[in-house]
């Protein structure tokens, strides 16, 4: 067989429904790191972790940020942000810090709401009733 000048080529593997793979073949290999019988356990397991993304293993738990305002919450979603940004955070707990932040803003909004229709009850409340003449 002669070797052709490039070493790269397509993966020769052919799927279920009859078309070739279109990763790249490993170096010097017929199939690609999904198809080659070798890489493919660690593909495999790989892909039961949830990902080819190495997972984050968190030593120490993330200290406590107090959030009792809506621009806390803006504070700890752009740490969070951060955090994942620069690969020390796991984006799994990251997603369940900004869906929990989501109903952290909604409650601050219905609190705000509720003092206003305070205020506005204690206004009313408060008025007297229009003389005539
Ligand atoms: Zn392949």
């Amino acid at each position: 067989m002669i070797k052709t000048m490039t070493e790269t080529k397509q993966c020769t593997h052919i799927g279920d429904d009859g078309k070739q793979c279109g990763a790249w073949a490993r170096h010097d290999k017929a199939f690609c790191y999904r198809h080659d019988p070798e890489s493919r356990e660690l593909s495999l397991e790989a892909s039961r972790r949830g990902g080819l993304a190495k997972e984050i293993e968190i030593e120490t738990p993330l200290e406590a940020i107090p959030v009792s305002t809506a621009k806390d919450v803006v504070t700890l979603i752009t740490r969070t942000i951060n955090e994942v940004r620069a690969g020390t955070l796991d984006p799994r707990i990251a997603n369940t810090i900004g869906y929990l932040a989501g109903h952290l803003i909604r409650a601050f909004e219905v609190a705000e709401l509720e003092g206003k229709v305070e205020e506005v009850r204690a206004v009313l409340i408060g008025r007297k009733p229009f003389k005539k003449g």
